[in-house]
This record gives structure tokens, C-alpha cells and sequence, in this order.
């Protein structure tokens, strides 16, 4: 029998520390209908519940599991929901159900690799600007990453208000939204503030420079979250956006969300309907950018983002991503392990 369970799947058991590696007894097998070999199931002796190697994988429950990779890369790719539902013969609600999955489980997996950053080092933040159903309902979606990795450490997506001068239609189209859904809230200073609070909470009390345009909310809400730790070097918004403009990692690294996330490719069909959706698919990009595409075509074939800052010894498969479940924090496996045996660090 290659897998041995490392813990109690169940948070409420005392096992599900791991403590005691005899922990469990085995329990017969099972035959899903979506696999052509038996699953071993176990019983736990503290709690007396039963679980399986399915279990702890991100695919447990799944009716088609051997879609997920598959699905990863084209959401991944700038394929819209529906395309992808075509393409893996699948019902769009299917689709929508992995498409979540995948995304908690990428959002886990992010917090999961990076609990800590290295402080002393120059972090980028931009915002990017979308809508959601229409495009009188825009949206802010700031990206902070690390100069010289690459490394996406958070995203956000929120409303923003932005009303066009009166008399033009796009500002009546405004008020007749509002009118029915009430006016409409400005979140860019707290999905900043968020996104800020990301880094904060990974790099510590550490000193560090932030690189960012010449908003001035951005050095306000530096210095509230940062205090005195933080440098702030900006560089003017109307510079020209070319491999020598200082912001030119956090500019294409927005050039790769709206290439790889369909719903923010301009001039497409594709539109994000609910700006949770957005962040949802955002998650499936960091997973993406940090930890499986290499930082750029010329480098080695292992240089991901997260390899380069030391977080991970190789790049991650997208079966690696998608294998271990991630929502047990501290007691996840680790991607990388065969054998679920050992946790996050
Ligand atoms: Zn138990």
C-alpha cells in the first residue's frame, strides 16, 4: 500500500495534528466510477470517522477529475468560461463549480508557500482598471509584486466610482444605475489598503521600498500601514511604458493579467459579471505566474517567480498544484510531496 495517511482529515479530531502516526487502521476500499483502481479507506482510532486518499486531494467529491488540468491551463490561457465548457464537453455550471475550486484551492496554496518574504527588498503596486456586467460599473484591481522576481504577492479587485461629466449619456446611464442600485461604493483606497496589508503581514517588521506611480493616496496609505519602515520611490504616471520605465515589471506583469485572464482582455466579449469572480480568477493567475510559467522566456526552465525568491526548490506541475488539498493551512501537504507526509513548513 503506497499511501499512509500523515494525519485526521477531520480539524475537529486531536489527530488531525499528526501526533501520533498509528493513528489510523485500514477500513476496506471503494471503486469510483471515474478511476480504474480500488481507493484504500482508513478509520481513524480517535474519532472513529472513516476518509480515504481522496480525501486530502483537491479532486476529492469531483465526477470528473481528470478534466482539472486541463481546465487550469485554459483558464489560465485567456479561455472564457463557455469556450472552456465546449472544449471539455462539459456542462457551463460544471465549469463554473471547478472553475471556484480551483481557485480556493490556488488561493491556499499562495498563502500556504509564501507565510513569509524577505524584507529588504524593492516591492512594485499598480492598479488596473476593469468593470463588472457594464462599463459604467468600473472596478480597481491593484497587483503588488517584487521587483526582481517577479513574484505576484497579492490582488484585489473592488468597486470604484468614477461619474462622467453631466449631460453625456454615459453620466444618465450612471444615475439611472444608481437609482436602482443605490450609488455606487468607491473601494479603491481599501482594496489598496488590503493589498498592502498582504505584504505587511508576510515581510513583518522588516524595512523594505515600495515603487509605485505618483497617486497620492499610495504614499498615505504606505506610511499608515508601513509606518516608518517603508521608502516610497515614485516615478510619474506619463512617463513612457517601455522596458526602461522603472514600473516596467508591474506594467507587464497587468499586460500578462488581461492576456491570461480573458475577462480583463479589452475589446473581447469576454466581461467579468461579478467582481468576486474576478478575484477568484485572480487567484488562478498568482497560482499561475508565481509558481508554473517561468519569470521570463530566457530563463532557466525551473525559474518561476517562487523559485527565484527561495520560497520553492523547482516549479510547481499543474497537477502539483491541483493534487494535495490547501485549506488546512499549517497541516496542508506540501505540493511537492508524493506522499502527503509532509506539511507546510
Ligand atoms: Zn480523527
Amino acid at each position: 500500500m503506497s499511501f499512509i495517511p500523515p494525519r485526521c482529515p477531520y480539524p475537529s479530531c486531536p489527530e488531525h495534528s499528526g501526533r501520533d502516526p498509528r493513528f489510523w487502521l485500514r477500513f476496506g476500499s471503494y471503486r469510483p466510477r471515474c478511476r480504474r483502481f480500488a481507493i484504500p479507506r482508513f478509520r481513524c482510532r480517535t474519532c472513529g470517522r472513516t476518509f480515504s486518499r481522496q480525501t486530502f486531494r483537491h479532486d476529492y467529491r469531483d465526477r470528473r477529475p481528470e478534466c482539472n488540468v486541463r481546465l487550469f491551463w485554459l483558464l489560465a490561457s485567456g479561455v472564457g468560461l463557455r469556450q472552456a465548457a465546449r472544449q471539455l464537453g462539459l456542462d457551463v455550471h460544471s465549469v463554473q463549480r471547478k472553475f471556484r475550486k480551483i481557485a480556493r484551492t490556488c488561493r491556499w496554496l499562495h498563502r500556504n508557500l509564501s507565510p513569509s518574504l524577505p524584507a529588504g527588498r524593492t516591492y512594485v503596486l499598480d492598479e488596473e482598471e476593469t468593470y463588472e456586467k457594464a462599463s459604467i460599473r468600473p472596478l480597481t484591481m491593484p497587483v503588488l509584486i517584487e521587483l526582481v522576481s517577479y513574484f505576484v504577492v497579492a490582488t484585489m479587485a473592488g468597486p470604484i466610482r468614477r461619474l462622467a461629466r453631466p449631460g453625456l449619456r454615459r453620466r444618465w446611464l450612471q444615475e439611472c444605475d444608481e437609482a436602482r442600485r443605490g450609488p455606487r461604493r468607491d473601494r479603491s483606497k481599501v482594496c489598496v489598503r488590503a493589498t498592502l496589508g498582504a505584504l505587511r503581514r508576510r515581510v513583518g517588521d522588516g524595512s523594505l521600498c515600495l515603487l509605485s506611480d505618483d497617486k497620492a493616496s499610495y504614499r498615505a496609505l504606505g506610511r499608515e500601514v508601513f509606518g516608518a519602515s517603508l521608502w516610497h520611490e515614485t516615478t510619474s504616471s506619463q512617463l513612457v511604458r517601455d522596458t526602461f520605465n522603472p514600473l516596467f515589471p508591474i506594467n507587464l506583469t497587468l499586460a500578462m493579467t488581461r492576456d491570461n485572464c480573458g475577462r480583463l482582455r479589452r475589446q473581447s466579449w469576454l466581461v467579468t459579471e461579478k467582481r468576486r469572480c474576478l478575484q477568484l480568477h485572480l487567484h488562478i493567475f498568482t497560482a499561475y505566474r508565481n509558481y508554473v510559467r517561468r519569470r521570463h522566456n530566457s530563463d532557466g526552465r525551473d525559474d518561476t517567480p517562487a523559485v527565484l525568491l527561495g520560497l520553492l526548490p523547482r516549479r510547481l506541475r499543474v497537477r502539483e498544484v491541483l493534487g494535495w488539498r490547501q485549506d488546512w493551512g499549517v497541516w496542508s501537504s506540501h505540493p511537492t510531496s508524493r506522499s502527503a507526509r509532509r506539511a507546510v513548513a
